[in-house]
């Protein structure tokens, strides 16, 4: 065992904080520290989750959005998309089916659509936790003021996923150059804010951040892993960057190549799962799209949480914030069997439990 994983080992036991210079360290090393970090990272899955993933259902509910991100194929400058927007009727069908199949997490997920307003939201979230009561909610839906965070939780949400996308307030600006996010005064600070609100507001917190966006250096990472440090969120989501084309991003070259962004983020989940040992971490579809079996190699480097897609089929193929989505076989909740082989085949089972953070 090299001294740099030694460090990292006994910081975890010891619960002390890792330095910034250890974490660039880390990643400066990433070769050489591959292989060790992952067997670490399988040891720590194993003492916490055994060989159970979580399955949650996830449904996109909109793809409307009032922010322009420069990375996003459903930004509201891009005018080529096909918008949709989930009625509450299909919604709570999308609920029904996944019940069926035995999913006990919903995870609602949308752009900024204004017209799932607070109202609107509440009400949802009371049917579904009505309706479905051994089940736990997880809501997707953007930066809110804290009332609304309140009022959601209030009525019954337990967990919400919102990426900080980038702890470095730079970066962040790259990613959110555009003239609407610029006038909207979107900044890092004021969505790492918003995280600090949902955990102060008992909220199951999901950050997270793409791995691989042009210009993003070790160092914006280290950033990312100090703020992480700092949130402990509970879960954490990260994902290779995918350009799409119809974005300002997605003009941008070069970008490192698609097995450079995809190493890159086993490696970074093999780092989370020894640096936040009981996260749930899922194994994202960006990664299942970039490289065949890039689900199942997620897994394998510290992941433990999938989310088929529920979604209605007429819109799945609609909410494309980067290209080429996977959204076959074993993504639709009709694939079920089919993630469970590929799990099994990789010494995994899905475990159709709550899945709550313990
Ligand atoms: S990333 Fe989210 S907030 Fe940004 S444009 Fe896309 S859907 Fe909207």
């Amino acid at each position: 065992m090299t001294s740099l994983t030694q460090l990292l080992k006994h910081s975890v036991v010891s619960k002390k904080p890792i330095s910034e210079s250890v974490y660039t360290s880390l990643l400066d090393e990433q070769e050489k520290l591959f292989l060790p970090i992952q067997n670490m990272a399988k040891k720590a899955q194993y003492l916490h989750f055994k060989n159970q993933v979580y399955i949650r259902g996830l449904i996109e509910i909109s793809n409307y959005c009032n922010n322009d991100c420069d990375y996003c194929g459903i930004r509201c400058s891009n005018k080529a998309v096909q918008r949709f927007r989930l009625s509450d009727e299909d919604i709570l069908t999308c609920c029904k089916k996944g019940y069926a199949l035995g999913f006990k997490t919903f995870v609602l997920q949308g752009g900024e659509d204004l017209l799932f307003d607070v109202d609107r939201v509440s009400k949802l979230i009371r049917q579904i936790k009505k309706e479905f009561s051994d089940c736990a909610l997880t809501l997707s839906l953007g930066e809110k003021p804290a009332e609304v965070y309140a009022e959601w939780k209030k009525e019954g949400a337990d967990r919400y996923l919102l990426r900080h996308e980038s702890a470095n307030s730079n970066h962040y600006a790259f990613l959110h150059q555009s003239p609407v996010d610029q006038k909207r005064g979107r900044t890092a600070i004021y969505r790492q804010n918003c995280l600090y609100t949902l955990k102060k507001l008992g909220y199951q917190t999901g950050a997270g951040f793409m791995v691989g966006t042009p210009l993003q250096t070790n160092q914006h990472v280290v950033e990312d892993l100090l703020f992480l440090q700092d949130l402990q969120p509970e879960m954490i989501g990260i994902g290779p960057y995918i350009p799409h084309p119809e974005t300002p991003l997605g003009k941008i070259s070069p970008i490192p190549t698609p097995t450079q962004r995809f190493h890159k983020t086993l490696y970074l989940l093999s780092l989370l799962r020894n640096i936040h040992p009981r996260a749930l971490l899922p194994s994202t579809t960006a990664l299942a799209t970039l490289i065949p079996g890039g689900r199942e190699k997620g897994i394998l480097h510290g992941a433990n949480v999938v989310m088929p897609n529920l979604s209605p089929e007429k819109t799945s193929n609609k909410y494309e914030i980067y290209k080429n989505k996977l959204n076959t076989g074993s993504e639709s909740a009709n694939g079920l069997a089919t993630l469970s082989k590929a799990l099994e085949s990789i010494g995994y089972e899905i475990n159709k439990g709550i899945g709550n953070y313990v």
